[in-house]
């Protein structure tokens, strides 16, 4: 992309006088905060140094062992059908995935997202998140109808998306209006064929690609897009357009944390196939969205847990025992035992590899079943007002520039029914480490300093703005590095045997996190967590 044409358009030309680097960003006085939650936890347990004594013991009926959606879920549903003999233990980072952050800005508290944040219309067979958002009050009407009424404060409304593309901003992120016919041509049959997907059934009935992903077809034949990537699948479909592959692999990083050469084609096809879900009161494929993220869900999740019920601590070993399962848990008050007749662990499979030394007598072999994870960024910046922008193509809430290594930035503040601007605001940056294998991005990610960090973080921000009148607005930045992000639907995760096997558990040891599904959204983390607290609560 021209960076010239892009100043231009964005109203900020002559400001291409790029500070050099991040190095200006301390002398210009801008707080950054860096956070790796559940990494010194996540080490010690890679370590394996002597486990503590523990100085306490506690009894409880289920243990639910972390406090992602998952967890929460599962605690939410216990309390919900009345059964009150369990213990949450929060793991290093309450609310996981789904945490988030605040500012306390000149102009009042400004909450934004530390992970995920938003949600799409509900399909039909998610039924345990109908249920959560009616009970929030995000449903107001006809919670499982095809078209429930939702609430107008969560609705994203417009300008909801706009792309750069070819020097300029649009509406929406894929940019038919401004390619030639013949690739215009191509995204049009593209989504013409992922509406047909949308519809179809498999032999046994069932939807073909399904949220949650569970109740997908199990038809021998579309699984076989299971042992295929993506980018194959496009290219054996003829699917040449440079500006449909861009779109995509936005796509892909933005919901995977990898591009189509990494992402399975049943993945790839699943994400634009499964969802479907429609409102009363908006139009399809609108999101739903809070200033803070899906932290909105887990705090409303979280407080119909009595607090009784919660415990702060993480877990270090797991062992079953005659009477259930004996966990050494730690926290700051010290090491102590935590001694239950069933335990859902809702921890990311890379830790539970680390904390469950039996974890293969389940059918789980981390060496061959433990699914690549993608490293995440997620950076809040608070700006003192908000950068120009050019009167035809105003801000949106969601902003993605066509080809870049970022993807984009959501406006916090978006969401607020107010007839003036806020004196601030936050950009929440998103960015995938999607350019190296996991592993190697996770290495480079530990040795990187500070500004290098925020080098990352701002690259579509400065693009954008270009960096003068972006650190010229800004005043803090908190970046929250996920090492560990996301599960990545690589090829052959569809029928992975150790996955299957982990989700149809149903001994002393249950299991919940997004991670069974072999990729990372809320409603795939909301259906293990009420699956284990429906089993967890039968015996
Ligand atoms: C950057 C990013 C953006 C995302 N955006 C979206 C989005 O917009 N919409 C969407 O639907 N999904 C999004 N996701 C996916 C998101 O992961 C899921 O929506 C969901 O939050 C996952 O919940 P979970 O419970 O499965 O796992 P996690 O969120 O991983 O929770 C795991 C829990 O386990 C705990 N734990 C860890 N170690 C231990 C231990 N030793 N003992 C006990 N507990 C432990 C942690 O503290 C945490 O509470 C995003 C993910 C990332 C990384």
């Amino acid at each position: 992309m021209e960076r010239r044409g892009f100043l231009r358009a964005s109203g900020a030309a002559g400001l291409g006088l790029a500070l050099p680097a991040c190095r200006g960003l301390a002398h210009l006085g801008i707080p950054i905060h860096i956070r790796q939650p559940g990494l010194a936890e996540g080490h010690r347990l890679r370590d394996a140094g002597p486990l503590p004594v523990p100085t306490r013991e506690i009894r409880t009926g289920v243990a639910i062992l972390g406090s992602g959606v998952a967890g929460l879920t599962a605690a939410w549903r216990l309390a919900r059908d009345g059964y009150d003999d369990f213990l949450l233990i929060d793991g290093p980072e309450p609310d996981g995935n789904a945490a988030a952050g605040r500012f306390d800005s000149p102009s009042g508290p400004l909450p934004h997202p530390r992970g995920a944040h938003y949600l799409p219309l509900p399909s039909m067979e998610s039924r345990g998140v109908r249920e959560l958002l009616f009970e929030l009050g995000v449903i107001e009407a006809e919670p499982f109808s095809e078209r429930p009424r939702f609430s107008e404060a969560a609705l994203v409304h417009a300008p909801d998306e706009r792309l750069f593309f070819d020097g300029a901003w649009h509406e929406g992120l894929l940019p038919t209006e401004q390619v030639n016919a013949d690739e215009a041509g191509q995204h049009r049959r593209f989504l013409a064929e992922m509406a047909a997907l949308t519809r179809r059934r498999g032999s046994d009935g069932r939807r073909l690609f399904c949220v949650p992903k569970a109740l997908s077809s199990t038809d021998a034949e579309w699984h076989q897009l299971d042992t295929l990537s993506f980018r194959d699948w496009l290219t054996a479909r003829a699917y040449s357009a440079p500006s449909l592959h861009t779109w995509l692999d936005y796509v892909c990083r933005d919901e995977y944390g990898a591009g189509p050469e990494h992402v399975s084609a049943w993945a790839g096809l699943h994400y634009f196939a499964s969802r479907g879900g429609h409102a009363a009161n908006a139009a399809d494929g609108t999101l739903l969205t809070w200033p803070e993220g899906l932290a909105f869900l887990a705090r409303g999740l979280r407080s119909r847990v009595p607090p009784a019920r919660q415990q702060p601590g993480y877990a270090l070993r797991i062992d079953e025992t005659r009477e259930g399962v004996a966990i050494l848990c730690q926290n700051a008050a010290g090491p102590f035992l935590l001694h239950a007749r069933r335990a859902i662990c809702a921890m990311p499979l890379h830790v539970a590899a680390r904390v469950i030394p039996h974890l293969r007598d389940y059918g789980f072999d981390p060496a061959r079943h433990l699914p690549a994870q993608a490293p995440w960024l997620v950076a809040n910046f608070l700006l003192d007002g908000f950068p120009t922008e050019p009167v035809e193509s105003p801000l949106a809430w969601d902003n993605v520039i066509h080809g870049s290594p970022g993807l984009g930035w959501v406006v916090s503040t978006h969401q607020w029914l107010r007839a003036a601007k806020p004196a601030h605001t936050v950009f929440t940056a998103y960015r995938a480490l999607a350019d190296q294998a996991p592993a190697d991005a996770r290495q480079r990610l530990l040795a990187m300093r500070p500004d290098e960090l925020l080098e990352l973080a701002a690259v579509d921000l400065k693009q954008a703005y270009g960096a003068l009148e972006l650190w010229r607005r800004t005043q803090a930045v908190d970046i929250t590095v996920r090492g560990h992000g996301m599960a990545i639907p690589g090829c052959g995760s569809l029928n992975d045997p150790g996955l299957a096997a982990l989700q149809a558990a149903d001994g002393r040891l249950l299991f919940a996190h997004a991670d069974l599904s072999g990729y990372s959204v809320f409603e795939e983390a909301s259906w293990w967590g009420e699956r284990a607290a429906r089993l967890a609560a039968t015996r």
